[in-house]
């Protein structure tokens, strides 16, 4: 049996002529870029997110680009983000000009460390962003009590987490302004590049559409120095269809996650991340830690299984960011789980003979390298 890490045809053959008549609704217009299909999905996602304001954007990085500008973040300024998360975070805190500080998660759930987040606050500390990584937001509300109590801004990195719930609210609406990617793999996906940023607040949300757009907030005028970052026509139209259907596969990711949950959980070696109490979670990924992991991911490579790892080396060790002067052990959590943490495959489509074939295949090759270890 072949088994992909996740199959985006077979969730396209579900909404093939919808996508098709969407995308033709733009050629005969002839309109690409910030028109009304760009427009309809900022008020839908904003609905969605039940947040005021959506602002489309090209990418998940430009949205964290762009959030961080609006609020002012640049040179001496220091904002807090996870060791563990996808570079982009990390990119943007750079390319505005302050500076990333990292700090470590906890083993059991792979979010942030509350108490850690307060040992690294200074005086120069501007906003924090919080990453709700792999779908599931993180024990957020001492990190909000904190940031609030000393004016700190904290941002939402949504990109995973399309729809999840913290405390009956959703993710979009948990602080001050959230960036999302659209990048085709996500939870909510679509053809090519694009992300957004929700917020409740005109002001940022102003300044963000003026970024987006060379700077421009009137005609001609502009009066900031801003990006071409606006997000296509073509993609508004695929995230309008696509976002009729999103709670449906976000809930079919929740049954195939308790399905994987239930079947491994006899196999004290295979350990999948906690639940967090009072939240709901999209599981945009499906990750387990187990030992000897590399052996383990080319045995279910050879049984046509294919994997995943989110991600293999922690933020802190990559080599753009050896200018901040880490070095190994300095986040011992975030290196840990980076040799242990196995992606499975996973996606709302999956066939349940598909996830039987690797929860035993998984299961047997554990068993087997540890009686042999
Ligand atoms: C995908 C992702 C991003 C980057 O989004 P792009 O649209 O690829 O720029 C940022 N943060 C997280 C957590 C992501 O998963």
């Amino acid at each position: 049996m072949h088994v992909p890490f996740i199959d985006l045809a077979a969730q396209f053959a579900e909404i093939d002529s919808e996508i098709r008549s969407a995308i033709d609704r733009v050629f005969a217009s002839s309109q690409f870029s910030s028109g009304p299909a760009v427009e309809e999905f900022e008020s839908s996602f904003a609905k969605y997110c039940e947040s005021e304001h959506c602002v489309a954007v090209s990418s998940g990085t430009a949205a964290l680009e762009i959030l961080l500008r609006a609020y002012g973040i640049g040179p001496g300024d220091e904002v807090i983000l996870p060791a563990n998360t996808f570079v982009a975070a990390a990119e943007a805190i750079a390319l505005v000009g302050a500076r990333p500080v990292f700090v470590d998660v906890c083993a059991d759930t792979a979010q942030v460390d509350a108490k850690q987040l307060e040992s690294a606050l200074t005086s120069n500390t501007k906003a924090i962003t919080i990453v709700h990584l792999y779908g599931q937001p993180g024990e957020i509300a001492p990190i909000l009590e904190s940031a609030n109590r000393r004016g700190i801004v904290v941002i939402e990195d949504g990109s995973q987490a399309h729809g999840a719930r913290y405390k009956g609210r959703r993710v979009g609406n948990l602080t001050a302004a959230a960036a999302f990617s659209f990048y085709p793999t996500k939870n909510l996906g679509a053809y090519g590049e694009a992300g957004c940023i929700t917020t409740n607040d005109p002001d940022i949300a102003k300044q963000a559409r003026m970024l987006r757009d060379h700077g421009s907030g009137r005609k001609k005028y502009h009066d900031l120095i801003g990006r071409n970052d606006r997000m296509d026509e073509i993609q508004g139209a695929v995230l309008n269809v696509k976002l009729s259907h999103l709670d449906r596969w976000n809930q079919q990711r929740r049954e195939i996650a308790d399905m994987y949950r239930s079947a491994l959980s006899p196999h004290a070696d295979i350990r999948p991340f906690l639940k967090v109490p009072d939240c709901e979670s999209v599981y945009h990924l499906f990750v387990v830690r187990v030992p000897m992991r590399d052996r383990i991911r080319e045995v279910l490579f050879a049984n046509g299984i294919q994997t995943g790892i989110h991600y293999p080396i922690p933020l802190h060790l990559q080599p753009a960011f050896q200018y901040l002067g880490h070095g190994e052990g300095d986040f011992p959590v975030s290196e840990l789980l980076a040799g242990e943490i196995l992606s499975l495959p996973f996606y709302p489509q999956m066939p349940s003979d598909q996830i039987q074939f690797v929860v035993s295949t998984l299961s047997e090759t554990v068993d087997q390298l540890s009686r042999n270890r």
